[in-house]
């Protein structure tokens, strides 16, 4: 029986880091948080943001803007806030249909991008040096760290390319000289690749699609997909099934889902850290 990996604990852990750093150093980091118009998960990611900031002791400050703002009204406010007081901006993703995200997300200052996700920081992803890794995947590279999983040598199958989850994830765990196979929807015989994998990582959306005869046995089984079935929060692993043969596995809901934001957190704080020096 697999041991279920605590992300809840892992996340609180990482948490409590961050606020220590915080009142040893004297540091007041702050982040700004962008919202265009009133998705209803957004502005429970954004409550959970302001909540995880307060714990951690970081000032956050909201920007919220209405659905029929205009790009270049968006785009000035960026340009305004990277100039501005705060550390991290954080442009919270989806923004309404008349908005370009790329166009928006790479305004922000690669300083300031604690998403790790702008151009020049994904480049660095690319050498192992981007100071903020994306939070998502930083999230699941802490989680194998916490429990011990060695990664070097590994056969890893990661499922699904995603720039925020899937790609990050595959080059994170490449720089940590693991063997990975990236799969996605054109992949031929997804079941036979999975099967190989010592370390089986998903980010798909589609619940409950990998089942105990797609997994190894005794093999890590991370999985990052967070959907609705049935009135309940599921991930994209079977998780009753697949538990009965891996070594570990996360659960859905917290496994991965709560360190995205811890690792938000982190990289708020180590951007307060660099800016701290490079102004000093
Ligand atoms: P995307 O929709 O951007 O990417 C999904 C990926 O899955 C694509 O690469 C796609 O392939 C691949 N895919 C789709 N269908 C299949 C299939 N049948 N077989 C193999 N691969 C397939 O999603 P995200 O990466 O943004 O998110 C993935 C999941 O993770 C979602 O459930 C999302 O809610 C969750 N998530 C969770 C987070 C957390 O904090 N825990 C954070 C972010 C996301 P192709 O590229 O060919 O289209």
């Amino acid at each position: 029986m697999a041991t279920v990996i605590d992300g809840r604990m892992v996340a609180g852990e990482v948490l409590d880091g961050v606020a220590a750093e915080i009142s040893k150093t004297g540091l007041k980091p702050r982040l700004a948080i962008v919202m265009v118009g009133n998705d209803p998960g957004s502005q429970i990611y954004v409550r959970l943001k302001e909540k995880a900031c307060a714990r951690v002791g970081i000032v956050s400050t909201n920007y919220f803007l209405p659905e029929n703002t205009k790009q270049e009204e968006l785009l000035k406010l960026v340009k305004k806030l990277n100039k501005g007081p705060d550390n991290g901006i954080l442009v919270q993703i989806p923004l309404p249909k008349h908005i370009d995200p790329e166009v928006i997300l790479e305004a922000v200052d690669p300083e300031k991008d604690i998403d790790g996700l702008t151009e020049q920081n994904l480049g660095r992803l690319f050498f192992g040096t981007n100071p903020y890794p994306p939070c998502t995947p930083g999230g699941v590279l802490k989680l194998l760290d916490r429990y011990g999983v060695n990664i070097e040598g590994k056969d890893v199958v990661m499922v699904g390319r995603s720039k925020i989850v899937g790609k990050p994830i595959a080059m994170m765990l490449t720089n940590k000289n693991a063997t990975v196979t990236l799969c996605h929807s054109k992949t031929r015989n997804l079941a036979g690749h999975a099967r190989r994998a010592e370390i089986l990582v998903v980010a798909v959306g589609r619940p409950k699609m990998f089942t105990a005869d797609m997994v190894r046995e005794g093999a890590v089984v991370i999985d990052v997909g967070i959907n609705r079935l049935d009135g309940k929060v599921v991930g994209d692993v079977d998780f009753e099934s697949v538990k009965g043969k891996a070594s570990f596995i996360t659960p859905v809901p917290g496994g991965v889902g709560p360190m995205t934001i811890a690792m938000l957190m982190k990289n708020t704080l180590r951007a307060c850290q660099r800016q701290a020096k490079t102004k000093g």
